[in-house]
């Protein structure tokens, strides 16, 4: 069912159901009424924080904090780590994966390669055709991405005030949503189907350096806004030509709800789907390596008959958010990957 019908069964007041519908559409490309968003909902309170059932939470020092710890958890049972070190290609011989081969050149040979990218980047761009059954090939095409979100990150001179609770108090330190009806939800969905980014966004919005002060100096902050709908399609024009218009819509919509975030700010970060593609790779942008739509979720991720971490080359394993569970700072799909790597070597 849809988020909206979901929160319907649970909750009478608007403004309450509006913010919970969002956790419905993040990553994807649906609006909150669209079926199967109720899903993408209970998707965001898997988990737990220290015992906390549905917890969210702070990494200290950034969300890298969280990959430098699992890092050195790894060294310091024996892992070598190399940064900076792009793959350009994964070596096949007879249907057996062998190594990979470094940008500029350098091979590396191994048991097992283990790809934490998404299937359009591993079979496509690092394999190709040849090496693939076509009925796979024809599954990793149809793999939906449609990246929906932009980011805009602000550093601040100082705190916002929100109009609705004036004052710098406990308020600022959660999460702060400009969600204010499953109308104005959905509405910025319909732009966003059209080809358009929305003009009133939704925004999730915090202010990491009130829980870390070590992510600013002294007095300053930083406001960082996850924001839908950005499609990564635009009907008209080209992310290069919209970036700033979409940063300025951003900007205005919060000004609306915090007066003084103009007269705060001293720069500004903005993110397309097309820029989140170019820096890290995720194809389309898609935050989670693709939607968390039915057809692709559980038995079906990223593709019926392969759901469990392994790919028709042998030795060659999926582990990253494009496998089930999917998307999210948790762990699990890599975890699971790992076991099953682990079988498969006998050990
Ligand atoms: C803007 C944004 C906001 C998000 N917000 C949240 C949130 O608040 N909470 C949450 O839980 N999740 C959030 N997510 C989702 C979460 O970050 C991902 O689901 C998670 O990081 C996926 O982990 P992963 O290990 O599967 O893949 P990734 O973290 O994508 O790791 C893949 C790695 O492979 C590297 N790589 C790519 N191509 C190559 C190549 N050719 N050679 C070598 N290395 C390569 C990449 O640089 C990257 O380091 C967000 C994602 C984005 C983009």
């Amino acid at each position: 069912m849809s988020a909206a019908d979901f929160l319907d069964q649970w909750f009478e007041t608007d403004v309450l159901k509006a913010t919970m519908s969002a956790s419905g559409i993040i990553g994807t490309f649906l609006g909150v009424r669209s079926p199967g968003t109720a899903y993408v909902l209970l998707h965001h309170y898997m988990g737990e924080i220290d015992g906390a059932f549905r917890a969210w939470g702070f990494s200290r020092g950034g969300t890298g904090a969280i990959s430098n710890a699992i890092a050195a958890a790894a060294r310091e049972a024996g892992a070598e780590i190399r940064t900076q070190a792009g793959v350009e290609r994964i070596l096949v011989q007879n249907g057996r994966a062998i190594g990979v081969v470094l940008e500029g050149g350098e091979e590396i040979r191994a048991e097992v390669v283990s790809s934490s990218i998404d299937p359009r980047m591993t079979f496509e761009k690092m394999i190709g055709e040849r090496e693939l059954p076509g009925d796979f090939m024809e599954e990793v095409r149809r793999y939906k991405y449609r990246g929906s979100s932009g980011k805009v990150n602000l550093a601040l001179d100082g705190l916002p005030e929100f109009a609705a609770i004036p004052g710098t108090g406990r308020h600022l330190r959660g999460a702060i949503s400009v969600s204010p009806a499953v109308d104005y939800m959905e509405r910025a969905y319909d732009q966003a189907k059209y080809g358009e980014f929305s003009r009133r966004p939704y925004i999730d919005m915090v202010i990491p350096t009130l829980t870390d002060p070590s992510l600013a100096p002294p007095g300053k902050h930083v406001l960082s806004c996850f924001v839908q709908y950005a499609p990564y399609n635009l009907k008209e024009g080209t992310w290069d030509d919209k970036r700033d218009e979409f940063g300025d819509t951003v900007v205005d919509t919060i000004a609306e709800y915090a007066p003084n975030i103009r007269s705060l700010i001293i720069g500004r970060q903005v993110l397309t789907p097309l820029d989140i593609e170019r820096s890290v790779g995720l194809s389309e942008g898609n935050i989670f390596q693709g939607e968390l739509s039915l057809e692709q979720l559980f038995f079906l991720r990223p593709m019926a008959g392969w759901a469990r971490y392994r790919t028709p080359i042998r030795r060659l394993y999926l582990s990253g958010s494009a496998t089930h569970p999917g998307g999210g700072i948790m762990g699990a799909p890599g975890r699971l990957a790992a076991l099953e790597i682990l079988k498969d070597i006998g050990k």
